[in-house]
Order: structure tokens, then C-alpha cells, then sequence
């Protein structure tokens, strides 16, 4: 609060106090690195914070769309957003945002509603174009980035993008998002260079050019894959879509009334104590959906309550039960999805993965049912890798984090999980330093938080770590203003 008041105090100077030396100043550069969510919130609020501050914001996104990311760039309208609107406002102190944007639209305000993912990018849009009116320092980058070199001192580094150009930065932010899954299994380098096969699930052209009855297996049951289902329902897809995973689970409905259980004041600090207090408060609640939602806002100080060996414990044990009730689809969505698998066109396998053959006229892939010795094998035409993101580093493709990973200047978290980093956001590097200029944002930060995928936690980092970067800037402004006193 404290520092809420200077932060007001000297903005609010600097915009009544003419400054004749702002325009010779080189401004302190912030340059935010993807505008997706995270990206453009966190842009959102820097503008705002902003006005009188000597500062150049720079937002770069390699994609055709800013303010979209891959969540809410689908082309899809049967894509929904599986947070009721309610709960999907972009800003932390205004939980009514979203839903309120949604009436001044003349669209469905109910917040109960599960609205197409398509909507809340034209949100997104309304906030980055606020931006942009907010604060004439932003500016709009289109380009991949995929170097960040720090000058000696590790004060500045310059931001090399794909095409050769580069810029000088203050403070990188990593607002990267979730990153490409890996490779469903070791080997078959040739059959992953096969149009028949899709690493990317979200590419646009993904089932461009496939004959509506061919048979298609997507990899992996969870959201990914019900999002797939939806694109070949929406586009007339009458051919047999096999799903595989592990263990066969798939994802649950949103149920309703919602309601949140109440958790014991002392909560336990195991993966295994956690599973007995989840059954227990499951048979005493009404729902156990309730308990989910009651354990949600807890997460991260559950997840660093853990010790190193109980959040592997969790991630080898429970990590797929606890994904398959917290992350649930709208209950519409869930019934088109019972629609196609009562039909018979969708089929779920329980099992394990073992190879693909390319043959000229399909794809042969073999797998053993779980609980079984036998193999067994399907044809297929089209292979679409719906595994979910990659968070280990050593399995990411992305050039960025390669090389960062390579210069020392990130490491992995030790859960394996997203790259190490404070609780500010701040990147740490082989040697356990945090840095004072590479910052990150959203699920790269998984191994330290657990939950931080979703607008309900990207919102509240977005608007802290704007006020965190321009805390220099502040200083330095202090510090000449204390200097102009005294002189
Ligand atoms: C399909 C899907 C549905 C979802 N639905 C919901 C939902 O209903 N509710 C919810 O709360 N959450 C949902 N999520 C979670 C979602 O992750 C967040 O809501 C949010 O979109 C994540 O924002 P982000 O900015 O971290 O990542 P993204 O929105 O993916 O943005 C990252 C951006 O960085 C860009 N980029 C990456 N690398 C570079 C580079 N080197 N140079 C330049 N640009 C780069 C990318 O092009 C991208 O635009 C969903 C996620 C997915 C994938």
C-alpha cells in the first residue's frame, strides 16, 4: 500500500511538473516478449502506469494477431472458454470486467455462461487498443524473437529478431505462453516429417486437405483433444476420430450450483496426506467439484509447501487425476463430445504407444491396451499430437529458450517443470543469480507456482510485475528529483 501511495505521488508530479529534459533522455525500454494474454495485459497495465514516465514499451508477437495467443486466436465457434464468464475478468480489481464488456457488446452477460473463445479475444483486442490510446511510448512489434544478448554488466541487452533486425532493452519480459508439445515417442524422425503427422495442434491448417472419412488418432485426452474433436465436428468430419492416452481418462464437465468446500486451517504438506484429505472432504461435501474449487486459490501456497520430493511425488502420482477434475470443459461442450463418442465416431483407447508406420496409404500405429500384453494396431490417415505443452527445457525446440538455456542465462526449475525463477518473475540463471533484466510471465513459471496458466492467475502477475519493472525508473526519478533539490 505504502508503495502504492509513492508510485501515485510521483507520477502524479511528473504529469503536472513540465519535464524540458524528457525528450534528451533515452527512455528506459521495456520490451515484452509475446502478445498473447499475459503479453498484453501485462502491456495494459505498464500503459497505464505509464503517462508521465520516460519509458518506451515494446510488445512483440510473431503471430499474425496481437492480442490473441493460441487460446483465443481459433477460428472455431464451438471453441468455448472453459472459466464461466464470471470468473474471466482480464483485470484482478475489477471482477466484473469482462462480464460487464460483454453487455455494453449487446452479447449474453449471464456469468454462469461459457462463452466462444472467439468473444473474449475481441475482449482482449478492446484492452490492447485501450493501450495503445493510453500511452503513445507503446509500440507494436511483428517478428519472432530469438535472441536476448546482455551487455557485460547484465543492465541492458539487445533483442534480436528472426528477420535481423534488434533493439536495445531495459527489461525483457518472457511472455512466451504454453510451448509446443514434444514428440508423442522416441525415434520415428522420418514419420515426424510426414504430412500425415501434426506435432503442432494448432496450426491452421491442420486438417486442410483430409478426406471427411478418413480416420484420424489424436494423441492425448485432454483439452487439446476436445478442442480437435470440436474443429472436425465444425467441419463436417464423418470419419472415425481415435483418441489415445495412457490411462483414458478425459476431461469433465462444469457442474452447477458451484460452491466451495472448506478447507482445514492446517493443511497437510504430503502428496499422500493430500489424497486422504481430498477423499475425506469429497465424501463430506455435496460436490465434489466443490473441493477442487475450494482448493484453488490455494495452489501455489500448497505447491510450495511441498518439498521438492513431495511435488515430484504428486507430479508421479496424482499430476493426471488432479488435471482431469480441475481443468473441466463447459457442460455444452461436454455433451457435443458424448454426442460423437455415443455415435461411435469417437473412440477412447487406454493404453501405451509403441510405434508408427508409414505405409502409402495410411499410417499403421501400434500400441498395447493398458493392462494388457498385446499389441495392437490401427490405420490411420492423420496423426495430430494433442500431448499438451512441453514444459521440461531440455525437450523444448523453441530457438529462444535453446539459446538463453545455452548463453547460462536460464535454467530449469528443478521439478522439471518451466524455468527457475523469484517470486517476482525474475529469471535465474545457471548459477542461481536472478537476473535484474530477464523477467518471466505465465506458464513458464510452473515449476515455481503449479497453477499459473489461467486468466484467474496470469491477471494478478500481469499487474504486479508491471509496477515491479518500473520500479527503477521510479527510483531514478527520486533520486534526480532529490538531486534537483539540493542543487
Ligand atoms: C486452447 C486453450 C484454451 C484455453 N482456455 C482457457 C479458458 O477458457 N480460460 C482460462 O482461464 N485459460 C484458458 N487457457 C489457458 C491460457 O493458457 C491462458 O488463458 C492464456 O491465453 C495464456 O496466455 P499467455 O500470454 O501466457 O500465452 P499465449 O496467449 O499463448 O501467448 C503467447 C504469445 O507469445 C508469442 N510468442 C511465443 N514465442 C515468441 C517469440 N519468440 N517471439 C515473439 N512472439 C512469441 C506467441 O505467438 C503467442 O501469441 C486456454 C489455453 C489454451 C491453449
Amino acid at each position: 500500500m505504502q508503495h502504492t501511495t509513492a508510485f501515485q505521488r510521483i507520477t502524479s508530479q511528473l504529469s503536472q511538473r513540465p519535464d524540458p529534459d524528457r525528450c534528451r533522455r533515452s527512455p528506459f525500454t521495456i520490451a515484452i516478449v509475446g502478445a498473447g494474454f499475459s503479453g498484453t495485459l501485462l502491456a495494459f497495465h505498464l500503459s497505464r502506469l505509464c503517462g508521465p514516465l520516460p519509458v518506451r514499451l515494446v510488445l512483440i508477437e510473431r503471430a499474425s494477431r496481437f492480442a490473441q495467443g493460441a487460446a483465443y486466436s481459433t477460428r472455431c465457434p464451438l471453441h468455448l472458454l472453459n472459466v464461466p464468464a464470471g470468473r474471466m475478468s482480464a483485470l484482478p480489481e475489477a471482477a466484473g470486467h469482462f462480464v460487464n464488456w460483454l453487455a455494453q457488446e449487446g452479447l449474453d452477460a449471464d456469468p454462469d455462461s461459457f462463452q466462444p473463445r472467439q468473444v473474449y479475444g475481441r475482449y482482449l483486442r478492446s484492452l490492447f487498443d485501450q493501450s495503445t490510446e493510453h500511452f503513445a511510448g507503446l509500440e507494436h512489434l511483428r517478428g519472432e524473437v530469438t535472441a536476448v544478448l546482455p551487455n557485460p554488466d547484465g543492465t541492458a541487452a539487445i533483442v534480436e529478431l528472426a528477420d535481423g533486425s534488434s533493439l536495445t532493452a531495459d527489461r525483457v519480459v518472457l511472455a512466451l505462453g504454453n510451448l509446443s508439445p514434444a514428440q508423442p515417442l522416441a525415434g520415428h524422425w522420418d514419420f515426424y516429417q510426414s504430412p500425415r503427422y501434426a506435432r503442432d495442434p494448432w496450426s491452421e491448417t491442420l486438417f486442410s486437405g483430409l478426406d471427411p472419412q478418413a480416420p484420424v488418432l489424436l494423441v492425448g485426452s485432454g483439452l487439446t483433444m476436445v478442442d480437435k474433436v470440436l474443429e472436425l465436428e465444425e467441419a463436417g468430419h464423418r470419419g472415425a476420430i481415435f483418441v489415445l492416452s495412457r490411462r483414458g481418462l478425459m476431461p469433465l464437465a462444469h457442474r452447477f450450483p458451484r460452491g466451495r468446500a472448506r478447507l482445514p486451517a492446517l493443511l497437510p504438506a504430503t502428496a499422500d496426506g493430500w489424497c486422504r484429505l481430498l477423499r475425506q472432504l469429497a465424501r463430506e461435501s455435496a460436490d465434489w467439484q466443490h473441493v477442487v474449487d475450494g482448493i484453488r486459490p490455494l495452489t501455489e501456497q500448497i505447491w510450495s509447501a511441498f518439498s521438492l520430493q513431495e511435488q515430484h511425488r504428486f507430479l508421479r502420482h496424482l499430476r493426471p487425476y488432479w488435471e482431469v477434475h480441475r481443468h473441466r470443459i463447459a457442460p455444452e461442450v461436454a455433451r457435443q463430445i458424448e454426442q460423437v463418442r455415443t455415435s461411435g465416431r469417437l473412440q477412447a483407447l487406454a493404453g501405451r504407444l509403441l510405434a508408427f508406420y508409414e505405409r502409402a496409404d495410411g499410417v499403421e500405429v501400434v500400441f498395447r491396451p493398458r493392462g494388457s500384453g498385446e499389441r495392437q494396431s490401427l490405420k490411420v490417415e492423420r496423426v495430430v499430437n494433442c500431448t499438451g505443452p512441453e514444459s521440461r527445457i531440455e525437450r523444448i525446440a523453441e530457438p529462444l529458450i535453446r539459446r538463453l538455456h545455452a548463453q547460462g542465462l536460464i535454467r530449469a526449475n528443478q521439478t522439471g517443470l518451466g524455468l527457475d525463477v523469484t517470486a517476482g518473475g525474475a529469471l535465474i540463471d545457471h548459477s542461481g543469480t536472478a537476473s535484474r533484466l530477464l523477467f518471466t510471465i505465465g506458464p513458464l513459471r510452473k515449476g515455481c507456482l503449479w497453477e499459473t496458466t489461467a486468466v484467474p492467475e496470469l491477471r494478478g502477475q500481469a499487474a504486479v510485475l508491471a509496477r515491479q519493472l518500473l520500479e527503477p525508473v521510479l527510483a531514478n526519478l527520486t533520486a534526480a528529483g532529490g538531486q534537483g533539490q539540493n542543487s
